[in-house]
């Protein structure tokens, strides 16, 4: 029988598979490790929500040690980009509008999207006026 005159085929071929499954992983998945990368790094840290738009007294920005708080016509956003997530905006607000994006009230999810996207728009917000 061809299992008892190579005795060792079958284990040197079970790992001549693991190794060429490993090799397989990390081609394909190691990759796609490194795509998700900028993904992660680009979650909204922190999200200014609606209470902002009758408020908009930017007590925030004083306090954001990287300036990545921008001013539209209606509200104030945070870059997603740029936030250092430190937290030092959400207790100034006076408004509570300001949350972590895993604390975003439901009522009030839509604004992580509206954060994110209102900086590829073609008129994103720019420099508080102060
Ligand atoms: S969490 Fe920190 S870095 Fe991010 S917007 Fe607030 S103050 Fe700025
Ligand atoms: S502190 Fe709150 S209300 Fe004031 S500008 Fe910032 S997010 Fe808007």
């Amino acid at each position: 029988m061809g299992e008892s005159r190579f005795p060792g085929m079958r284990s040197r071929r079970l790992r001549l598979e693991l190794v060429t499954l490993f090799f397989a992983k990390e081609i394909l998945v190691g990759p796609a490790i490194f795509s998700l990368a900028p993904q992660i790094g680009h979650e909204m840290p922190y999200v200014i929500t609606e209470a902002c738009k009758n408020t908009k007294d930017r007590a925030c920005v004083d306090v954001c040690p990287v300036d990545c708080i921008y001013e539209g016509p209606d509200q104030l956003y945070i870059h997603p980009d740029e936030c250092i997530d430190c937290g030092a905006c959400e207790p100034e607000c006076p408004v509570t509008a300001i949350f972590p994006e895993e604390d975003v009230p439901a009522n009030l999810k839509e604004y992580v999207q509206i954060n994110r996207e209102v900086f590829k728009s073609p008129t994103p917000p720019g420099r508080p006026n102060r």
